[in-house]
């Protein structure tokens, strides 16, 4: 496909390294770490301003079975029991070989990073996989997440750390796991406001001193700790440095070229990498031509609204193809996907907000514009968007989108927010006034407008409500997996932890359209991360990382961190076959 190639106006002398890796998100800088570690000069090079990616956005979950996190707190498992779901989770999609290199070195990645390096985990030993029901599913012990982290350890670099997305923060603020019940109790428990508090007062001097939050939760921490570990080994990562185009020299893959700064003469700067190239550019969320191709729902390819960073354009996957590779066509679905819905900013610009969270919570239904319940609404992100496509099949012109409507009362929303609307006490006022979310004295005055058909929703609240005092959904068999409950609220003392009747007005909406967490459909890759050919032969000196890699999963979404969890696993396999370093062994 075209580029755009910026004008050269004076040479500059090539810069050498051993690997260069293209994109500073977690595939990237995994590599990146593990490759300095090993003995490689390692440059990274990122095409945004600041580094991190949608990584720095994330939830900063990585799924990885049998980790050492998992074994220490007792929690053991034979590697036959993740295969197994595995197996049974990606059908016709499961790749063994591939499974078994990931669920192998999946602790060791996780063991080398916390004993080398200032990347930390916290465990994640309650946290169940998706599918509860599917054959050996575990209620926990499958993930880790990066440990918060303190940005003052990267000194003035702090400043190119990318920040969490602003609607998923309390004033730039990101919110840890384990913290958010408190958020969500503060209102009710002193304890719970007492927490806040000290993390509220924390951050308002972090923002008096350092114009930034400092305490560094889940994505946010967990590129900021690869970053300072990067740095440590003597990494270089150079900012605002998009690679235009690959060099080759006999069929290998030699460097390549990044675009003109003006800061540096406007030239263009090759770079020569002994080792090769590592392609981590984060997939293809915001490239129109490769969704139009891959993504059924997107017939001109704006039919989607991905919450990855807007600089994640398909390059790496473009790169990839034009040095022979070949990226995976027939996976179950080309994207991770999620509802998203768009937020109106002061500036005019519009914030993607995935809806990761409320949607489990009691008293929220999903309904269409028929005003039906069309899937459990407590089921992954992934199922609740496909769930969605698989009800409202005909694609609309990008003006009238697939769509459906998050509907709750007032209890609700004060109690667990609704998208970027926060529960109490923070104010629904500004994003009842730009229209994000609508408000109505009763459900019929809500129906109306929104645009839901009336009666329709009436019906369906009335038959919900009835489910929910008996606690048992008879549609949808919301509440029934360990998943499911943990996305509810068990606190709440209710039967079904996951449903409560929506009982008194005003009610609210939000509109919800198709949208992703990143990519799956990436380069064709071996066990070692190394891009292939259309003969299935390794591309010498190129390897994918990251979304830009054809995720292990086959467009399957099997638990929460399996973009991550892999991301970071097959940066760790990568940079030990380009160190030319044989993998741990247990
Ligand atoms: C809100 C949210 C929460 C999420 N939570 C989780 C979670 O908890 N667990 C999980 O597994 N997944 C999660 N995801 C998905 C996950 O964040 C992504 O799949 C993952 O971060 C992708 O990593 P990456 O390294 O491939 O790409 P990225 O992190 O996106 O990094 C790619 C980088 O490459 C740069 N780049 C692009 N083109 C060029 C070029 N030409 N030259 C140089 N640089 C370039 C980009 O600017 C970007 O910085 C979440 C996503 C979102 C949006």
């Amino acid at each position: 496909m075209p580029h755009r190639e910026a004008t050269v106006t004076s040479p500059r002398e090539p810069l050498r390294c051993d690997l260069l890796v293209i994109g500073s998100g977690a595939g990237g800088l995994s590599t990146a770490v593990t490759a300095a570690l090993l003995g490689l000069k390692v440059l990274v090079v990122e095409k945004a301003p600041q580094f991190g990616g949608t990584t720095a956005w994330s939830g900063g979950w990585m799924w990885v079975p049998r980790n050492p996190l998992a074994l220490a707190a007792g929690i053991t498992e034979d590697i036959a029991k993740p295969l197994s779901y595995l197996r049974h989770e990606l059908g016709a999609q499961f790749d063994e070989a591939r499974a078994l290199t990931f669920l192998e070195n999946g602790p060791r990645m996780v063991e080398f990073f916390r004993s080398r390096t200032a990347l930390q985990f916290i465990a994640g030993n309650a946290i169940p996989d998706f599918h509860g029901h599917t054959p050996n599913a575990a209620a926990g012990g499958r993930s880790v997440c990066a440990a918060p982290f303190d940005g003052r350890r990267l000194g003035a670099r702090i400043d190119q750390l990318k920040p969490p997305l602003e609607e998923t923060t309390l004033w730039g603020m990101g919110i840890a796991s384990a913290d958010l019940r408190h958020f969500l109790n503060a209102t009710r428990s002193p304890a719970s406001l007492w927490q806040v508090t000290k993390l509220v007062l924390r951050h308002w001097r972090d923002l008096l001193v350092h114009q930034r939050g400092m305490r560094l939760v889940n994505g946010n921490a967990l590129v900021a700790a690869l970053a300072a570990s990067a740095i440590d080994a003597g990494v270089e990562i150079r900012v605002n440095s998009p690679v235009r185009r690959l060099l080759t020299s006999r069929g290998k893959v030699t460097g390549a070229v990044i675009g003109a700064h003006p800061d540096e003469g406007g030239a263009n700067l090759e770079i020569h990498a002994a080792r090769g190239v590592v392609l981590a550019c984060g997939g293809f969320p915001h490239d129109a031509a490769r969704m139009r191709a891959l993504l059924p729902h997107a017939p001109t390819g704006h039919e989607h609204w991905s919450a990855a960073p807007p600089g994640n354009t398909g390059d790496g996957l473009r790169l990839g193809e034009g040095a022979g590779g070949v990226v995976a066509s027939h996976m179950a679905h080309a994207a991770a996907l999620a509802p998203v819905s768009l937020v109106p900013r002061g500036d005019g610009s519009t914030a993607h907000f995935p809806h990761l969270i409320e949607r489990g919570k009691p008293g929220l239904i999903a309904v269409t514009g028929a005003g039906r319940r069309f899937t459990n609404e407590a089921d992954s992100y992934h199922d609740f968007m496909s769930a969605l496509l698989a009800t409202t099949p005909a694609h609309g012109p990008a003006s009238a989108p697939i769509h459906a409507w998050l509907v709750c009362d007032h209890a609700f929303i004060r109690r667990y927010g609704l998208g970027a609307a926060k529960p109490a006490p923070m104010p629904l006022a500004g994003l009842l006034r730009n229209g994000y979310l609508k408000r109505g004295a009763t459900l019929d005055e809500l129906a109306k407008l929104c645009g839901i058909d009336a009666p329709g929703l009436q019906a369906t609240v009335q038959r919900y409500n009835q489910q929910a005092i008996l606690g048992h959904d008879t549609d949808f068999a919301k509440g029934e997996t360990p998943y499911n409950r943990m996305q509810g609220d068990t606190a709440a003392g209710l039967t079904n932890p996951c449903m409560a009747p929506l009982i008194q007005g005003p009610y609210y909406a939000v509109k919800v359209v198709p949208g992703s967490l990143g990519t799956f459909a990436g380069l064709q890759v071996n066990l070692h991360a190394q891009a292939l050919d259309r003969d299935g032969q390794a591309i010498p000196g190129l390897y994918a990382a990251g979304n830009d890699m054809a995720s292990i999963m086959g467009g399957h979404y099997p638990s929460g961190g399996i973009t991550l969890g892999p991301a970071m696993t097959f940066g760790f396999i990568a940079a030990h076959h380009a160190a030319g370093v044989p993998l741990p062994q247990p």
